[in-house]
């Protein structure tokens, strides 16, 4: 069987998204392979499609116990024999799983990296053919990432001690380039295939809102009219978590919080009840996520600007990973950069590592301030090509920017900071341009400069324009603790005679966006999602891993009234159409009848 047919057969899927055909074929003409992709991108089809169509046992190394768990849950109803070794069974589970998998009953085992190395698991690794060894979040094995596990060291020692070396496959959602070589270094991956893709996301929209004050409005503003929506909003700190939380509630939000200073059953639980949809609004800091794969998660709301644009990303994300419309906002203030920077200051890490999270955040902080587009930024990021058209799926390439000359403030900034010796950082320059008298300019002589005073623009239209000046080179801030302003490559070229420099101002929001939801009967999308939440209570199991509200929403468009009808829906594989196919077909064609209308599929 082709691996596309494999793809319709078991996902339902009727083409694969970027990056994956490639890394499928390379892994399946046997070399090894590390595969860049971002969270939501469509990672796991990469192994398991190939997993299953090598004739030996395919050995998945994951680090988290509950991923692992819902990854099995998800193949089983995909009709994959698939099984998971970890500490959450009883040692006599762990026997019997292992005499399964001994008479080749699983085509995929998940398994923790501390148990490679027991004996009972090298014993039935070593007597079975395992045709491939799969590292999932394998930024795992890298001191220069942000997860770290001592235990993922244990795999290149496992790999040494097998009869015969596997196929290495890794994946991983980070991009830095010390990390992707560390993967291939660690993991000894030999002459690997290294494919970065998929970072695009178009189905997600970016927006980035400045705020002056008070942040909670703006979110409560947002929520409104998403009352039937899922989403995650992150906060720099448990106390912003736990403040969110209570406010929102108040106001009558389905909320509930997640950080690390609860208790293990509360994060448990309160986890549980979003994953199933017994909680809309999950409120968190960035501990929530990482092995979280709920698929109709429709908004990702960063209250307070995360340290780097990996971790951004990696957290909006978790928005639209069923493919459908979904929004990513980043509540912006400037406090947010200095709380970052404390954050940073305070790290327990080595000067240079502290100097690289400086710089980092620079560029998410360029990220919030820049006029360009939000999705081109992104990518080139993370070394991208961005396209043409973004396709008004940013707020940057929604808006109506104005075009304002600033030559002569530019000029003046300039001359400003050559004066000043490039010695200061951005609030000694506006205090000085401005104008004003304290102790901090008067001792150091600043008062008596000729640019003393030489500006009648607020401190935040200054601070735009020297924000816009840093990003185009005009100007350079350092990567101190307090960072300097000093002049950049292009500054010369600022104040020739014949300067001219413009920039976009002023956001004004000129389009609303159209629900693309509109086209869909709600009343027969609702029945279906209670045959699909009667199906999920039976089976214990989340809604979205019987189906995703984007395979609902295309029964809804395409009306099937036959099995085989049923099957061109997106997501519906062979499995699930004979597990619960004729539930959905009644319904329909009871909804159909109702109408009188006739489905042509
Ligand atoms: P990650 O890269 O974060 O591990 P997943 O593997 O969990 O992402 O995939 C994210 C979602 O995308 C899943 O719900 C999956 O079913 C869906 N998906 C993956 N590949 C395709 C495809 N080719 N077509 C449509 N949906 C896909």
């Amino acid at each position: 069987m082709m691996h596309i047919e494999t793809l319709k057969k078991h996902f339902g899927y009727t083409s694969f998204r970027d990056g994956q055909e490639t890394l499928i074929n390379s892994i399946l003409s046997g070399s090894d392979t590390l595969g860049i992709m971002p969270t939501g991108a469509g990672k796991s089809i990469c192994f398991q499609i190939p997993g299953l169509m090598f004739s030996g046992v395919t050995l998945v190394i994951s680090p988290l116990i509950s991923l692992m768990k819902d990854q099995v849950n998800a193949l089983t109803q995909s009709g994959i024999s698939a099984a998971f070794i970890n500490s959450s069974l009883t040692d006599g589970q762990i026997t019997k799983a292992l005499q399964n998998a001994a008479r080749g009953m699983y085509k995929l085992i998940y398994i923790a990296p501390e148990r490679l190395l027991t004996g009972d698991f090298l014993a039935f690794a070593k007597s079975v053919d395992i045709a491939m060894l799969t590292v999932d979040e394998a930024h795992c094995i890298s001191q220069w990432g942000q997860d770290f596990r001592p235990s993922y060291t244990a795999i290149p020692e496992f790999i040494s001690k097998l009869s015969k070396r596997p196929i290495v496959s890794a994946f991983t959602a980070t991009a830095t380039p010390q990390v992707k070589e560390d993967i291939v270094m660690q993991l000894k991956l030999n002459n690997p295939v290294v494919t970065i893709s998929g970072f695009d996301r178009p189905n997600l929209y970016f927006d980035v809102k400045r705020i002056k004050g008070d942040k909670f409005s703006a979110l409560e503003a947002f929520l409104q009219n998403r009352e039937s929506q899922s989403g995650i909003v992150y906060c720099a700190t448990r106390g912003n978590v736990e403040e969110v939380c209570d406010k929102l509630r108040q106001r009558g939000f389905s909320t509930s919080r997640y950080h690390a200073g609860l208790s293990d059953s509360e994060r448990h639980e309160n986890q549980d009840d979003f994953l199933h949809d017994r909680v809309q609004i999950m409120v968190a800091t960035n501990a929530f996520g990482m092995g979280i794969d709920k698929s109709n998660v429709s908004f990702v709301v960063h209250y307070n600007m995360p340290m780097n644009l990996e971790g951004y990303y990696q957290e909006a994300g978790r928005a639209g990973r069923d493919g459908e419309p979904a929004t990513c906002l980043l509540l912006y203030g400037r406090s947010d950069v200095s709380t970052a920077m404390w954050m940073i200051e305070n790290q327990e890490t080595e000067e240079f590592l502290k100097e690289r999270n400086i710089k980092r955040l620079q560029e998410m902080d360029a990220y919030c301030t820049t006029s360009e587009c939000l999705r081109g930024y992104i990518l080139k990021y993370f070394g991208e090509t961005p396209p043409e058209n973004c396709e008004e799926k940013c707020i940057n390439c929604e808006t109506d920017f104005e075009v304002v000359d600033i030559t002569t403030d530019v000029q003046k900034i300039i001359s400003c900071v050559a004066r000043m010796k490039e010695r200061f950082g951005v609030k000694m320059i506006l205090d000085t341009l401005r104008g004003k008298t304290n102790a901090k300019v008067t001792s150091f002589g600043l008062d008596k400069l000729s640019t003393f005073g030489i500006s009648k623009k607020s401190s935040d239209e200054l601070r735009e324009v020297i924000d816009y000046l840093v990003l185009s080179d005009y100007l350079h801030k350092t990567t101190d603790k307090f960072p300097i302003i000093k002049l950049g490559q292009r500054a010369k070229e600022a104040l020739s005679q014949n300067a001219k420099i413009t920039m976009k101002i002023g956001k004004i929001v000129v389009t609303s966006r159209v629900a693309q939801n509109q086209m869909i009967d709600s009343t027969l999308l609702e029945k279906l999602k209670s045959v699909r939440l009667e199906i999920a209570k039976e089976q214990k199991l989340p809604a979205f891993v019987i189906f995703h509200d984007s395979t609902l929403a295309d029964m809804c468009k395409k009306l099937p009234i036959t099995l085989e009808g049923f099957l061109k829906v997106s997501g519906v594989g062979q499995s699930k159409a004979e597990k619960y196919g004729e539930k959905f077909l009644s319904v329909i064609s009871e909804f159909e009848k109702a109408k009188g209308i006739f489905s042509t599929v």
